[in-house]
């Protein structure tokens, strides 16, 4: 089980995520600058006291995930969109890991409605020593029987101390595994749903706005040193945006290191992900403390 002060510090994390959600949740309008909304969940972080644990992900239709707004982003929310809003929140590196999906496409409000019916039976069903196969399948079941289909290759996933995939996945869909879901874990929860035409599966898309530091062995360059450095000592092992480092006047022209931390692989950077036929997506997602006696939300909104 976890340590009362560490789960205080998840619930924390878990209070500030949820009313960053809500309160961009009901700010976000069609023709909004997509730069405006990851700027302004990000400070409201940070006034709340926690510190971003990614940057906000604004991932719009066909889009699944791992949008952020690249440094003087001039893309706007489309009319008649569907547009996933991903928050993360760390307190001392305790995550919490929420997104919700707001619908200003009347035709895709019951895909966004089964993606939460979808996380809501998922939390009910989720208890210690279950098996995430069972998890997965139900969750599956459920997005199916509502005449949609889940994103088979984008899970949820265990989360650890500055690590937001950390060991388990949990898929939306039925697979093999023997991994069982133990007392004391934190999960996000998070069912991607689509329709049923689609292929149900993510690819790549050939831009990255989001990355993160994977090795610490030093390079020979001294920018590129002092730019590690800085990286490590500022966000960790956590996900990061571009925006970050250009938004620090005192790091100056950190462009040429950067390039050479990506190409020495110092640095990962995480594509964005589409719809593998250009279908639209839902997403919802919270973050769950599995208790001995059952899950607690810590994300919830109160
Ligand atoms: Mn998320
Ligand atoms: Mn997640």
């Amino acid at each position: 089980m976890l340590e009362q002060s560490v789960l205080e510090k998840y619930i924390r994390a878990g209070q500030i995520a949820a009313k960053v959600r809500e309160e961009i949740k009901n700010r976000t309008r069609e023709g909004m600058p997509i730069i405006r909304i990851c700027e302004e969940a990000e400070q409201m972080i940070r006034k709340l006291g926690g510190k971003p644990a990614f940057p906000c992900n604004v991932s719009i239709n066909n889009v699944a995930a791992h949008y952020t707004s690249p440094p003087g982003d001039d893309k706007t929310v489309p009319e008649r969109s569907v547009v996933k809003i991903d928050i993360g929140v760390h307190v001392d590196g305790y995550i919490a890991d929420t997104a919700t999906t707001v619908c200003f496409a009347p035709e895709y409000e019951d895909m966004v409605r089964t993606s939460e019916i979808a996380l809501e039976a998922a939390i009910k069903k989720i208890r210690p020593n279950m098996h995430t196969s069972d998890l997965g399948s139900e969750i599956q079941k459920i997005i199916e029987r509502r005449g949609f289909k889940p994103i088979s290759n984008l899970t949820g996933h265990q989360v650890g101390r500055y690590l937001i995939h950390a060991g388990k996945s949990l898929p939306n869909v039925s697979h093999i595994s023997f991994n069982k879901i133990r007392a004391g874990e934190v999960y996000a929860i998070e069912p991607f749903v689509t329709v049923r035409s689609a292929a149900g599966r993510v690819v790549d898309a050939p831009e990255s706005y989001i990355f993160r530091l994977v090795k610490r062995k030093s390079p020979k360059n001294a920018e590129a040193k002092r730019l590690l450095k800085y990286i490590e000592s500022r966000f960790r092992t956590l996900p990061f945006a571009e925006r970050w480092l250009k938004n620090d006047v005192s790091l100056g022209d950190y462009q040429a290191a950067f390039l050479r931390l990506l190409s020495s692989k110092c640095l990962m950077s995480y594509p964005v992900f589409v719809e593998a036929t250009g279908k639209w997506v839902a997403q919802s997602e919270h973050t769950v403390y599995v208790d001995k006696n059952g899950p607690v939300i810590t994300t919830q909104y109160e």
